[in-house]
């Protein structure tokens, strides 16, 4: 894959634009203010609450979101995923104009069809692959996070160059971005973030210290053991790989990986991953968790308190307390 740095990226071709950010939380605020930094005309369309006071704090313009649409030239939508569907044909769709850009962090409402947009206008995604704060806070140090970036629908034929130069503007540039479908970013970041990231990790960590306290060994060890420690091995393979984790562990927990890994995650675990992502790429997973969200997310809400009761969590509040500076 190529890899796109700031000299691929122009941002002479958002002259005279507005770009009105639809959604002021993590990514809104992170992205508009890094846009705004880098000389872009950005303006924020938000529902009244929280997030339009941050903006107008921040000092930018702040509007509904329909006048933000009518306003902007690039329309770049930062609600929550399952808001998206709703909030455009409501207040976007009608507010549209010929050679206006759509655009997105995530592909999730263009791949699943939510938003179906006009023929004529440009549909892209600028994803910067990381949370908001550490976009921020990257690009104010002078450096930014990688990205991505996609193009749904070309009508004005300059759909990429927009996309660059708005990744350009995020300092995504400067990191790198990659070029790819939005149907490759849609489920390649929901198949992560289940099988490996949240869903995945999260039930691995808990069933190990559900294994320990079960057995009799004291939680704060087991707390440790099977959750603290796991920063400090993801750490290792986040500065050089699997293979430098391996070189700084012990001979004893390298070997422990190659004895044991294989018979707690057998292959087959594989099988599963391969139903997940067709659930995913069939629109299954899509239809049944926005089908939640909009039943008043009553098994989110349940599930969201449910950990606050795992004896993970009461342990693990104790012992970070001792990691705290005094
Ligand atoms: P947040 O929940 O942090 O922010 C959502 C914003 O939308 C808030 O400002 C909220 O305002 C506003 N909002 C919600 N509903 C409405 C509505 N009906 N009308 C008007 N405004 C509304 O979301 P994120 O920033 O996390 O996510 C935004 C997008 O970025 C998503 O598409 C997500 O997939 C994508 N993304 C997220 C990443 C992340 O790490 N979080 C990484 C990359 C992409 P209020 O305060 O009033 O609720
Ligand atoms: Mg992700």
């Amino acid at each position: 894959m190529q890899i796109l740095h700031d000299s691929d990226a122009d941002l002479g071709i958002l002259n005279g634009k507005t770009v009105a950010v639809i959604g002021y939380g993590a990514q809104g605020r992170a992205q508009a203010l890094c846009m705004r930094d880098s000389g872009l005309n950005v303006i924020i369309g938000v529902r009244p609450g929280k997030s339009f006071d941050a903006a107008v704090q921040d000092g930018f313009k702040v509007v509904s979101v329909s006048e933000a649409a009518a306003l902007g030239d690039i329309i770049h939508l930062l609600l929550p995923d399952e808001n998206h569907g709703p909030v455009y044909k409501e207040e976007i769709a009608d507010k549209l104009k010929a050679g206006d850009v759509l655009s997105c962090s995530h592909g999730f409402n263009f791949v699943f069809k939510e938003i179906i947009p006009p023929k004529d206008v440009d549909v892209i995604m600028i994803a910067p692959k990381s949370p908001g704060t550490e976009e921020r806070k990257r690009f104010v140090e002078g450096f930014g996070v990688p990205g991505l970036i996609a193009v749904k629908q070309d009508y004005s034929g300059k759909a990429w160059d927009i996309a660059l130069a708005l990744a350009k503007a995020e300092g995504l540039t400067r990191a790198g971005v990659l070029k790819c479908t939005m149907e490759q970013e849609t489920y390649e970041d929901l198949f992560g973030e289940q099988n490996v990231l949240c869903g995945g990790m999260v039930d691995l960590m808990k069933y190990g210290f559900e294994t320990l306290i079960e057995a009799g060994y004291p939680p704060e060890m087991a707390y440790f053991e099977c959750i603290h420690e796991a920063k400090l091995i993801v750490d290792l393979i986040y500065e050089g790989g699997i293979q430098k984790m391996n070189a700084v562990i012990s001979n004893t927990a390298e070997w422990g990986e190659y004895y044991n890994g294989p018979f707690i995650l057998p292959p087959d675990v594989k099988e599963r991953m391969k139903e997940s992502l067709k659930r995913i790429e069939n629109g299954t997973f899509a239809r049944e968790w926005l089908a939640e969200a909009r039943s008043g997310a009553k098994t989110l809400k349940a599930k969201r308190e449910a950990p606050g009761q795992h004896p993970a969590e009461i342990v693990g509040a104790e012992t970070r307390k001792m990691f705290e500076k005094k």
